[in-house]
């Protein structure tokens, strides 16, 4: 028998109306090249977005065409987020720290056929326009009056473009599989692949961000995503402040920089901040130096990397801040767990609470998890058995964007993590089977430095493994196996890098081995080097 309840779509467009209606007043801040303090609605940007709809059917915009953003975190930005999607088009949001090359093959793949770039970006997009042959229009964030001049033919800017366009627009009813959203994720080798977000998948998984055990926000708070809008959706924030009415704080360009965080946090009066461990160091060491506080900050969400104790312990204990440890992928939208108390943990000591912290959480109603051993068994969520971490889910994907082949392995998405799950549900991360190096919140590729690394001519066999990083969270150490007779020192094998890999990915350190340890199917074991090398960093 089948309920008597309305079939009512889970889009994005329902969430639009709903805030609003019921949140229209609520400030969106936003820093942008051209103004330190501009401030909006949601109701407003609601208008704007129409408007941006009213002029990309103009330029003959069509359902499920894909455009893209190279911007970082305003308001502007958030009108792409929503015209787009609504319009039943999907927003593709680019990762502009991505190598040139990348950003071609990602450009190219998704085949967007508009690109929205942030004037501090310009430089970049002069340099890759013309290889973005199925572009056929760029418009620049920015204002008429503050266009630059600029070798991009026929660049318009976005106030121009929406500029005397109607405010309202007839929004299509669109089925809530449509794909709202698009994100790129680097994998090991190979190219990057794209996660594509349905409209449903979005609000479930907004719904689950804002439980008081996940992000914990209302309509009283005030958020600044750190996060970029070009990470996972800012990690749900766009969507998830205006569904509960919350106030959004949105940095622009200035999210890397402590003094100019620090000055909004408190003049914004901001409760919830969400970013990457990196970016959270600097703040303290800012905050260190500068004997400031943050006046009104009640929660950090840190995420993307795993969180240092020392971090919990100085936000917890030096500045009465509560740490949200979150773990997530692009993948997974990317909420897949997040740290909350438990009725248990009132009973425990200082220390086991922290240490219960200091783990990756539980996962929200919508996300299930699973510990696999190497041929595929369950194993026990008892705390201590460690195995691959798989998923499944309302907002995980189960396959890339024109990939034929699933993603799933018997229904499951291995996440490329390897965890322990006690019986509580607690999740704790503890390696990676994923050949990757997480710096900064940004992925290296180890498979591509060793590459690298094996075409000097005195390289035998080369290894890159990630060492952990009071800054970075990681930073990549290669260890090399010289030929016999050959000899060369760290200094010229590092130069030998330079031009061939962004300069970031550059490894810091060399160690010389004799050998390599190995698998018993051959490859290098970068599990035995790990703890080989843990003391090199
Ligand atoms: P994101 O945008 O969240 O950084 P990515 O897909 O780029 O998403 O990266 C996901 C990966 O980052 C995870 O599979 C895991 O390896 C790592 N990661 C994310 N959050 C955490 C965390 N809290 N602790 C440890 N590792 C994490």
């Amino acid at each position: 028998m089948k309920g008597l309840m309305m079939d009512y779509p889970l889009t994005v467009t329902s969430l639009m109306r709903h805030v609003a209606a019921q949140h229209g007043a609520s400030e969106v801040y936003s820093l942008t090249v051209e103004n330190p303090a501009h401030r909006t609605t949601y109701a407003e940007i609601f208008r704007r977005c129409a408007r941006l709809a009213n002029a990309l059917r103009r330029l003959g915009m069509k359902e499920g065409d894909r455009v893209a953003t190279m911007a970082w975190n305003d308001y502007r930005h958030m009108e792409l987020y929503y015209g787009i999607s609504c319009m039943g088009g999907v927003l593709h949001t680019i990762n502009p720290r991505l190598f040139p090359e990348q950003l071609q093959y990602i450009v190219n793949h998704a085949e967007d056929r508009f690109l929205f770039s942030d004037p501090l970006l310009l430089p970049l997009l002069e340099k890759l326009h013309a290889d973005f042959p199925t572009v056929e229009a760029h418009v620049l964030l920015s204002s008429k009056q503050a266009m630059p001049e600029s070798s991009v033919p026929n660049l318009i800017s976005y106030e121009e473009l929406i500029e005397g366009e109607s405010d309202s627009f007839d929004w299509p009813a669109l089925d809530e599989n449509t794909a709202s959203s698009m994100c790129y994720t680097s994998g090991t080798t190979g190219n990057p692949k794209g996660v594509l977000y349905s409209h449903r998948s979005t609000i479930l998984h907004t719904y689950a961000s804002g439980l008081s055990d996940a992000i914990n926000i209302n309509s009283t708070d005030s958020v600044l995503p750190v996060v970029p809008m070009f990470h996972a959706n800012s990690w749900g924030v766009v969507y998830c402040a205006p569904m509960v009415g919350a106030r959004l704080v949105l940095p622009g360009p200035k999210a890397g920089d402590p003094e100019a965080l620090v000055a909004m946090m408190n003049s914004e009066r901001v409760t919830t901040a969400l970013g990457v461990p990196t970016v959270w160091l600097g703040l303290l060491n800012y905050l260190e130096a500068t004997g400031q506080h943050l006046e009104t900050v009640r929660d950090l969400v840190v995420g993307g990397a795993a969180c240092p104790r020392s971090m919990m312990v100085d936000f917890e204990e030096r500045h009465g801040i509560h740490v949200i440890h979150a773990w997530g992928m692009t993948e997974m939208s990317p909420l897949g767990s997040v740290n909350a108390p438990t009725a248990s943990t009132g009973g425990m000591d200082a220390e086991a609470k922290l240490h219960q912290q200091l783990s990756q959480g539980r996962a929200p109603y919508g996300v299930e998890m699973r510990l696999v051993d190497d041929d595929g068994g369950e194993l026990p969520r008892d705390g201590k058995a460690v195995g691959r971490l798989q998923v499944r889910g309302s907002w995980v994907a189960h396959g890339y964007y024109r990939a034929e082949e699933s993603a799933l392995e018997d229904g499951w998405f291995d996440t490329g993590d390897v965890a322990s799950i006690d019986p509580e549900g607690f999740m704790r991360i503890t390696d990676r089977t994923k050949d990757l190096i997480k710096s900064g919140g940004e992925w290296i590729s180890s498979i591509e430095l060793e590459d690298v690394a094996m075409a000097h001519p005195a390289v035998a066999e080369a290894a890159v493994i990630a060492m952990p990083h009071a800054k970075w969270s990681e930073r990549p150490l290669l260890i090399v196996c010289l030929k016999e007779d050959a000899a060369v020192d760290a200094d010229t094998l590092l130069a030998w890098f330079e031009g061939k890999v962004a300069k970031w990915w550059i490894p810091d350190a060399v160690e010389f081995t004799d050998e390599l340890p190995h698998t018993a199917t051959g490859k290098v074991s970068k599990l035995k080097l790990r703890e080989q090398f843990a003391a090199a960093g």
